[in-house]
């Protein structure tokens, strides 16, 4: 069975590089035994460098967001060849925090991201949910509009999907989506990778729940979702859930 991997989104969380050391240093200590997962972390831009020096080879580290563009005149922006040179291996793409405002850069971002050999993480997620299964349809328009790229080209190499139903991030754990529910969406997101990028490639893609998870609903969402792993916000700034997180997904 192939490792689970966990993912965690810091945000605006964690601000200072003494705190960012201060966790790295406390993971590594109580992580030592702890194998069998893979672990990427996503601090603010201005922290990669530093993430990335402590982190050593054991936790990968990824940009929370990148640029669509790549030429230089874009004052403000961070380019995936940035993120790389800071010590980035992986990115965050869709981010319903950042998809609210720019979700039309998606395509862009993910083929900026690929062309610079970042991994990424593509999130995708209705805000809310009715009983006509809106969400279903808003999911699958999401994928497509980033996997058949922005010149039609499909984008399935070094692709995670993480589903993230907006309504439930940020909540208490009580509030996430069940795991029966889970397994549902999981179910289509698969059909639907299938569907666009053919069966062999689409089933191939690992896909992570995201949404106020931590280590009271881990353990269901994990054995009766049918998923590779979890993106973490909030979970992943504490070092003692953050563990627990790790060793959940090790079993
Ligand atoms: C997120 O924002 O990607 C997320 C999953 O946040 P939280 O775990 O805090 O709900």
């Amino acid at each position: 069975m192939k490792k689970k991997l966990l993912v965690g989104n810091w945000k605006m969380y964690i601000e200072k590089p003494e705190e960012a050391k201060r966790f790295i240093a406390a993971c590594k200590r109580k992580a030592q035994n702890i194998s069998g997962v893979d672990v990427v972390l996503a601090p603010s831009f201005t922290l990669l460098p530093t993430l990335a020096a402590a982190a050593g080879s054991r936790i990968k580290i990824a940009g929370q967001t990148v640029s669509p563009f790549d030429d230089a005149q874009h004052t403000g922006e961070v380019s995936a060849v940035m993120l790389k040179a800071a010590g980035a291996a992986w990115v965050i793409v869709g981010h319903s925090e950042r998809r609210a405002t720019e979700g039309a850069l998606v395509p862009a971002q993910v083929a900026a991201a690929h062309n610079a050999g970042l991994m990424v993480v593509l999130c995708v997620g209705e805000t809310e949910r009715d009983p006509s299964g809106a969400h279903f349809s808003v999911v699958a328009g999401q994928l497509a509009q980033a996997l058949m790229g922005a010149n039609g080209k499909p984008a399935a190499a070094k692709v995670v999907v993480a589903y993230e139903p907006v309504w439930a991030i940020g909540k208490d754990a009580s509030e996430a989506l069940p795991p029966a529910e889970l397994r549902e969406m999981v179910i289509f997101i698969r059909k639907t990778l299938a569907d666009l990028l053919g069966r062999a490639v689409g089933i191939k893609i690992p896909i992570l729940y995201g949404g106020s998870v931590d280590a009271h609903n881990a353990p269901g969402l994990l054995a009766e979702g049918d998923i590779s792993g979890f993106l973490v916000g909030r979970a992943s700034t504490e070092v003692t859930s953050f563990i627990e997180l790790m060793r959940i997904c090790k079993k």
